[in-house]
């Protein structure tokens, strides 16, 4: 593979393939870096992996020796000639050229036979959150998300309670997942450089998810208590029964002052979980 900053660019330039900043192509140059990733994710051949955004193919080309199956979704066509040179002996990596927002993932993968299912990928930073909601809401079962991420918004994705960065989406995403940093990466090690550091999080299905008795109200629930995320519960949760949440709030000595920033999810749940169906709008 081509892994060190001249043998890239020669590549590239044979295939006279530009890199685009609007797709945020930034190329990881270091092997060791790559193979920490693999590492740390841990995969087997009883695995099959969702990439996204395969670039110029240098996670791919490890992953396929690890992985059973790698399916790569890659939105950039023009990198076609590029991709058949580097994983051109990969016969267990499928190339869909496709905007993953776009893909119907669940019938993509329906034709392989796997144990796990994880996603690993340097995600294109300016819709990594986009990503990552598709695979909740499209309900794409992974077993594991390992994925290089801006570290301003990996902080957010791993953020508790009572830290600036918690929100609306730590809480989603804390739901569903057990979340934390695995690596730092310094910017140095991409081509082009980008403006900031990354790292790679890890996000592992949770094996015993709390019961949520209705989904729809509990993510609204969510959203509104973080709507304006300075004021209190109490001018967020206007339209909710207030009564019923300062009840439970005072369980954990709140009550109704208290900010979305300080509550764990365990307490969202049970708000959600006691309010009627009639305070879903
Ligand atoms: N995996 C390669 C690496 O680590 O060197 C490239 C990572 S680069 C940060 C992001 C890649 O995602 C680019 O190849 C880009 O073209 C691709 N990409 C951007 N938007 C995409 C989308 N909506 N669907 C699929 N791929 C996309």
């Amino acid at each position: 593979m081509y892994y060190s900053p001249i043998k890239m660019k020669e590549l590239l330039n044979k295939h006279g393939f530009n890199l685009k900043k609007i797709y945020g192509q930034n190329f990881i140059i270091d092997e060791n870096i790559i193979t920490n990733i693999i590492n740390a994710a841990n995969i087997d051949k009883e695995t099959l992996v969702i990439e996204i955004g395969p670039g110029a193919g240098s996670l791919t080309y490890k992953l396929s020796e690890k992985a059973k199956n790698v399916i790569c979704y890659e939105i950039d066509t023009t990198l076609k000639e590029v991709l058949n040179e580097t994983l051109k002996e990969k016969e267990n990596v499928e190339i869909v050229y496709q905007d993953f927002l776009k893909a119907n993932v669940l019938e993509q993968i329906k034709k392989y036979e796997y144990k796990k299912l994880y996603v690993v990928a340097n995600l294109p930073y300016y819709i990594t959150t986009p990503i990552i909601i598709k695979i909740i809401e499209d309900n794409i079962k992974v077993d594991k998300m390992v994925v290089m991420v801006q570290k301003e918004v990996g902080d957010r994705f791993k953020a508790t309670p009572g830290s600036k960065d918690y929100s609306s989406l730590s809480v989603f995403l804390n739901y569903y997942f057990d979340v934390k940093k695995l690596l730092d990466i310094s910017k140095n090690v991409f081509l082009p450089k980008p403006n900031v550091d990354s790292i790679v999080v890890e996000f592992k299905k949770k094996e015993n998810l709390k019961e949520v008795t209705n989904k729809e109200l509990f993510f609204k629930l969510i959203r509104d208590a973080f709507k304006q995320k300075r004021k209190t519960l109490k001018n967020n949760l206007k339209e909710y029964n207030l009564l019923k949440i300062e009840e439970i709030l005072k369980k954990y000595n709140y009550d109704l002052s208290v900010r979305a920033e300080q509550l764990t999810i365990d307490i969202f749940i049970e708000i959600a979980n006691n309010l009627k169906e009639e305070n879903k709008c």
